[in-house]
Parts: C-alpha cells; structure tokens; sequence
C-alpha cells in the first residue's frame, strides 16, 4: 500500500492501470484530460499499457469497444460534452454482451468553468440503462474505478464513473492497494451478442432491462450508498450524491440533531432506501451536483404528500457548483459571517497568450472582411474561440467541436456571402471533416481556415493526432481543388500578404482552404524546456 497526493483525475487513473487496464483511450477536455496524461506518462515509463488520444470521443469508445471485446479491461476518458459526441457507440454498447472491463470516465463541468454547457452525464447512464458512480473525494475515485470494473465484467455491461471539475482539479491523500495484473480473457466463439442486428439487438434489449433488478440489488447493497436512521428526528431527511455529500458534513456539525441521511454514490438509485428514509421523515432535502437528476427520480417513487427541498424549489442552486455556503439555507442555517470581503476585484477575462499566432491571423482576416459590405465567421472550440473578445470581435458563432464548418455550409447556401469557418487543426481533425465533405460534395462558396497551431493547446497541449505535414495531404483527398489550398505563416511581417490571401478566397465562389500554419507559444516554450518535439 502507498500513499500518494493526487489530483481526482489521476486517482481515477491510477484506479484503472491497478485494475489491469490493458488500453486506455480518450479526447482531451477540461476536467478530463488529466486522467489520460497520467497513464500516457505511466505508460511511457512501464510499457505495459497501450494508451493514446484518439480523434474524437467517438473513435475512442470504439477503440475501446474493441479492446473489451478481446478480453481486456479498458478505460475511455472524456469531458461531458465529448459524451454527446461519443453518445451513439455508447448508447449501443450497452445492448453488447461486454466480455474485458469497459469503464467510460466521464469529467462533467458545473459552472462552465471551461465548457459551452452544464449537462449532467448521469443522465446518460441512465438513458443506456448502465450503472454509474460518482465518488465525493480522491480516495473513491480511486477505489471506485477499480470496482467499477468487476462490475462491468460481472453485469457485462460498460459502467461509467462521473467526475465533476472541483473534484477532477484538487489534490489529496489516496491510498493504494496491491495492483491487479492485468485480466486476459478469451476471446468467446459465441460473437451474437456483439451483433447489433435487429433479431439480435431486440433479444439483448430484453437481456439488459432484465438485469436491471440485479443493478439495483447492488446499488442498495453497497457501501458506497450508506443509509442512517435517526428515529428521533423527522423534521428532514438529507440525501447527498457527489461533492454534495462533503459539503453537507462540514454543514452538519452546526446542525442541533443530525438527519437521518442517504449518501448516492451508485446509480441506478437504491430505490429501498430511499423509501425506508423517506417514511423516517416528513421533508427530504437534496444536495446533488449538477441537475435534478435524483430529485427527478424521487418525485416518480415517493408519495406526493411528502416535500422536496432541491433545486427545483430554489432551495438549492439550480445552476452552476454547490459549495459549503450555498448549501446552508436548504438546511436551516444562516450564512456564515466574515467571509465577505468589500474589496472589489477587476474583472480578467481569458485571452490569447501575447503573441498567439491566432491574434495574427484574425487581424489579417479582419481587415480582409472590411472590403466586403456584410460578412460573417462562423467559429469553434479552441484558443481561438477568444477571437469573439476585444480586441479581435473577429468570430460570430460557438457551438460545439466541429460545428463552425457545417454552419458556414448552410449559411453559404442560404446565400449569404462571404461565409468564413474558422477552426483549429485538432477540432477539424476531431469532427470538422466530414461537413468539409459534404461542401466539397456541393461545392459550395465558402472559406475554411483551419488554424494549425499543431497542439491541442486550450486543453494543455497534447499533441494533434495528425501532424501539420500531412493535413495538406487530407485536404486534398477530400476533393478540395489544390489551387484553393493556400497556407499562410500568421507573423506581423506577413500582414499585407494574409490580407490578400483572405480577400482572394473569400473572393472565390467555391470551396476553399486556408491553412495559417505556426506553432502554438505555449507549445514551443513546453517542447523547448522538455527538449524535443512532443
Ligand atoms: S496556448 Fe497557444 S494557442 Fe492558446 S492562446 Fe496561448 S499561444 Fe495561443
């Protein structure tokens, strides 16, 4: 056994490569991307994990489809959104007959801290009918990715584990068991359950709302879902999941009588016992992270006599993260006093590192716009998603990874013009192709620029799945025309030569490509120190 200080997401990590993962896949994304680089440094150092990002969080779940399929245990990582990406591999899964390990770390984001929305990927796990655990500190992280495992070898089904940013992003103590060698099961004969055909997925449809009853048998055995009766007081009852949990400790401590309380860690929710609290009580409480998804849940068990006090009451926060204080009213305890300062701190909002090489190219491809009457750029999700702030007011659309290039599409042919797409080289590798295809079917009169900074910069740096080298190559295969394939260095000193390029093309009534090809700072600044090129 070891002690170690880590971050959530690496307990979540080192909870897998002592599972026995085989494989790890992923797509980076805050909060997630710290899960994958500990066991790609793990992996570089023992060699005895392959891991490796993938496209998209789609080709990642897939990649790891296969690998259960062989026998081996798998881990798969993304943020909340990537999930929608990943939605239609992992909805189907879980009508496969799972044989090795598959556990999909899902790292949700309340508060947007660095993401277009708030979803609660709970929800997910329950719309595939699979089992999901949320742990409230470090250690569970850990612990819980190992037993999330054996369950999925057991049910035969993928088991998600659902992170939350403050969670993913802080550090403590965990301690470590032995490491489990790594499971190599037989590959079976019997591949029926692999095959989604329609005789044989509506026989596994059947298979798994069967083995709901044993899910729930499990959800209310389980330690990680404690229940405590307080007889002596039926003023509340509390329920807790997540984080929540933890805040609601330190809250208790001024409380007169303690509640009687169900902590959720496992889904699908241990419906007994929530009935047994809720006939102890006369109102339940409920502290979750993220949407209503319990309280949803109760509201379909529990008789209607009883009250809920959540977030659909405005009890709790509806949007945004719980904290220690924003849990205090829903329990009947003041604010706390001395934690407000008057001191009035300027706002800072994000910007591009100075000398990005994006701040170049949106100053080429703004002064460009000013010889046409009326314009629009459609954009997407990076760095350069700043290029909507002062001083550039250079984009006019996010919405999510790959989105900038189809919108440019049907704004094209809506007539609008002239139409510009700005993406980054991972984001138009992740999902910005295909709608590039389907304008190089229509050849429509539309402007791509791909931003090619060779880094997944926003999210730390890792390293773009295809170089620079080769993208022209791909774009070319795509049945862009070559003449219309323009690559511009975005430095001051090639200001007035951009502007011409953006005019030509923007200029042109079909399809075409810029590449504005320089290195990320930060990249460079990293890849120096370490030496080499990542
Ligand atoms: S990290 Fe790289 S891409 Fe992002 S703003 Fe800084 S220099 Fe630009």
């Amino acid at each position: 056994m070891d002690e170690l200080v880590l971050l959530g997401d690496e307990a979540l990590a080192l909870g897998a490569i002592d599972a026995g993962i085989s494989s790890a896949y992923g797509y980076p994304g805050t909060p997630s991307s710290e899960i994958m680089e500990y066991i790609l440094e793990h992996s570089e150092k023992s060699g005895d994990i392959f891991a490796s990002w993938s496209s998209n969080e789609k080709t990642a779940y897939e990649e790891a489809i296969g690998v259960s399929f062989v026998g081996r245990r798998v881990l798969v990582t993304m943020k909340h959104v990537g999930l929608n990406v990943a939605a239609d591999p992992f909805m189907n899964s879980a009508l496969l007959d799972i044989k090795g390990g598959l556990v999909i770390a899902v790292a949700d984001d309340p508060g947007m801290h660095s993401s277009q929305g708030e979803q609660d990927s709970r929800y997910f796990a329950a719309f595939a009918r699979v089992m999901c655990f949320e742990p409230r500190n470090q250690q569970e992280c850990y612990e819980m990715t190992r037993e999330a495992f054996d369950i999925s070898e057991k049910f035969h089904i993928p088991v998600m584990i659902r992170l939350v940013t403050r969670l993913a992003h802080s550090r403590a103590v965990v301690i470590t068991s032995p490491a489990r060698k790594p499971n190599i099961l037989e590959k079976t004969d019997n591949t029926r359950g692999w095959m989604l055909l329609p005789a044989l997925a509506r026989r596994n449809w059947v298979s798994l709302l069967d083995r709901q009853t044993d899910f729930e048998k499990y959800s209310t055995g389980t330690d990680y879902n404690p229940l405590t009766i307080n007889p002596d007081f039926r003023e509340f009852g509390v329920i807790t999941s997540g984080l929540g949990r933890n805040y609601y400790d330190e809250a208790k401590l001024e409380l007169s009588s303690v509640p009687s309380h169900l902590h959720i860690s496992v889904y699908p929710v241990p419906v007994d016992k929530i009935r047994k609290l809720a006939e102890s009580v006369d109102k339940l409480v409920i502290i979750e992270e993220g949407c209503t998804f319990i309280e949803d849940y109760l509201r379909g068990y529990l008789p209607q006599a009883i009250e809920i006090a959540g977030k659909r009451d405005g009890s709790v926060p509806l949007t945004g993260e719980l904290n220690p204080d924003n849990i205090r009213g829903v329990l009947g305890l003041s604010q706390r006093e001395g934690l407000k300062t008057d001191i009035e701190l300027p706002g800072r909002p994000p910007q591009l590192c100075q000398g990005c090489p994006h701040a170049d190219t949106y100053a080429a491809l703004n002064e460009a716009r000013e010889s046409f009457s009326n314009s629009i750029v459609t954009s997407d999700i990076g760095c350069y998603s700043l290029g909507a702030l002062p001083p550039y007011n250079a984009i006019e659309t996010i919405i999510c990874m790959g989105a900038s290039v189809g919108t440019a599409k049907g704004a094209a042919e809506a007539g609008f013009e002239p139409v510009t797409a700005v993406i980054g080289d991972s984001t138009f590798l992740h999902s910005g192709i295909s709608p590039l295809v389907d304008a190089v079917a229509c050849n429509t009169p539309m402007t791509l620029v791909i931003l090619d900074n060779g880094t997944v910069a926003m999210t730390g740096g890792q390293q773009t799945i295809m170089p620079s080298s080769k993208l022209q190559l791909l774009i070319e295969g795509i049945g862009v025309d070559p003449a219309h394939i323009k690559t511009i260095t975005p430095l001051k000193k090639y200001h007035a030569e951009n502007v011409e390029i953006f005019k030509q093309e923007m200029n042109y009534k079909g399809i075409s490509v810029i590449i504005a090809l320089r290195e990320c700072l930060e990249t460079a600044r990293k890849n120096k120190k370490s030496g080499g090129s990542k």
